[in-house]
């Protein structure tokens, strides 16, 4: 089995070669034989035309003329023919040492170069019989040179081939080369950040500047590596939330009972208490922290229902207007259009409270609350608004952190709230917006869709 990208890179570049390769060779050879065919008729073409025009002069003259049997013999010559005839007796009339001899001595100076053709052994030997009328009146022997055409031509496609295999075979190792090279080295970096990653370091990257799914590939690594530190980073700082809220009301009730121990504080019934309600107020702490892990995980357990908003809104309204009465502040509800949500009632109502009960604490007696729920678009809108003391604009963009008070919390402000409405809204598939005025109050937002 092949391991490695390079060698299976190899090995597909080399079998493209080889079956490209032998597709020419097939190719080569059966040319090859066409054009040894094709020679081997131009051959016996030319013997037969020697034998027409021996034969044909024989029956113009009537006799074998020693001018006709020359001027035969050295077209033959001419063709690149070594020719001997005989008559009908077996005598030689004529070949072509003969033929040349009888030429005047510049034409045979010429001819000799011309018909200068190698040994008889490497020519063709091709016997014919001479005819007139039906009757015999002679043969001749030729020896005709071994097409020298075909020869080069086998020669050239060798060649051609061999070229070929070494330039194929040469671009094949290259391409494997540079493929694998491209392949490998970014799948190399990915495997390296990864490693890295499950060892801790959630801050390794990988820089791959392509347009193809590697490039894809690597900025989807990054995004999940960036993820996995978003996460950790919230997962500490959670951590160290908790363990600083816990820290102020333990190192109290601490103090206050290492007060009484050693007897600096009384251990009557007004120390009793403020330790409980301090221990009260841990107890709250615990109780926001499991809330808010609660909302945090919410996403994955909605039950989700079809809620119309004026009837669910009416029913929170209801129960809370008492308590908005008691601090003298007028609570009202519009909620004029018949909008539909698919929510889980029980976080929704949760959402809805936890406005209410900020909009209770910031608003003075005599202020107002208003509750409202319409149509945008796709969406619905519940707005909770308080003429309340509004919101620093320097706090409007970390209000909804976890553990973000600021100003002087009361007693009992966690800080934890407006993170649970944000998350419950979130887990919905929504939004939440707030806008605020100091000194005039205040407008929660929750966009959810219909
Ligand atoms: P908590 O109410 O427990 O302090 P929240 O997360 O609900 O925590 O709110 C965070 C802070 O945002 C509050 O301490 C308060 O200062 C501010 N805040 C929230 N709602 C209002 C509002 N309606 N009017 C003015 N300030 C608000």
């Amino acid at each position: 089995m092949i391991r490695s990208l390079s060698a299976k890179f190899l090995l597909l570049l080399v079998s493209v070669v080889a079956v490209g390769l032998s597709g020419t060779f097939l190719l080569r050879e059966l040319m090859v034989q066409d054009f040894r065919g094709y020679l081997e008729g131009e051959m016996l073409d030319r013997v037969s035309w020697v034998v027409a025009s021996l034969e044909s002069s024989r029956a113009r003259a009537g006799l074998w003329r020693r001018e006709d049997l020359v001027r035969g013999t050295v077209w033959a010559a001419m063709m690149g023919m070594d020719l001997k005839v005989y008559d009908e007796r077996g005598a030689l009339l004529m070949d072509t040492g003969e033929a040349l001899e009888s030429l005047p001595p510049l034409v045979k100076k010429r001819m000799r170069a011309v018909a200068a053709g190698g040994e008889r052994a490497q020519r063709e030997y091709v016997p014919a019989p001479l005819f007139l009328g039906g009757k015999q009146i002679g043969r001749l022997e030729a020896w005709v040179a071994a097409p020298r055409r075909e020869a080069l031509f086998v020669r050239r496609s060798n060649k051609f081939l061999l070229v070929s295999v070494v330039a194929l075979g040469g671009v094949a190792v290259v391409l494997s080369i540079v493929f694998s090279r491209m392949l490998t080295r970014p799948i190399k970096e990915l495997t390296a950040a990864a490693s890295r990653i499950s060892e801790g370091d959630l801050e390794s990257r990988v820089h791959i500047p392509r347009s193809d799914e590697l490039g894809t590939l690597s900025e989807t690594f990054n995004a999940m590596a960036q993820n996995l530190l978003t996460q950790e980073r919230l997962k500490r700082r959670l951590t160290a939330d908790i363990a600083h809220e816990l820290r102020t009301p333990l190192s109290a009730v601490r103090g206050e009972l290492e007060g009484m121990i050693d007897g600096l504080i009384p251990t009557d019934r007004k120390t009793l208490e403020s330790l409980h309600a301090e221990i009260g107020r841990l107890r709250s702490i615990l109780e926001g922290i499991e809330d808010l892990s609660q909302a945090e995980a919410s996403s994955l357990a909605l039950r989700k229902e079809d809620l119309t908003l004026s009837h669910f809104l009416r029913n929170i309204v209801d129960r809370y207007q008492g308590v908005f009465e008691d601090k003298g502040i007028a609570l009202s509800l519009e909620a004029p259009e018949e909008a539909v949500v698919a929510a889980d009632p029980d976080k929704l109502s949760q959402v809805v409270i936890n406005l209410l009960s900020n909009a209770l604490k910031a608003t003075a007696p005599g202020g107002k609350v208003a509750v409202r729920a319409s149509r945008r678009g796709k969406e619905a809108l519940i707005e909770v608004s308080d003429t309340g003391r509004g919101i620093e604009e320097k706090d409007l963009p970390f209000i909804f952190e976890r553990f973000y008070r600021p100003g002087h919390p009361g007693r009992g402000s966690l800080g934890i709230g407006l993170t649970i409405v944000k998350e419950l809204v979130q887990a919905h598939g929504g939004r939440v917006e707030v806008t605020s005025r100091p000194g005039k109050g205040s407008v929660f937002s929750v966009f959810l869709p219909l």
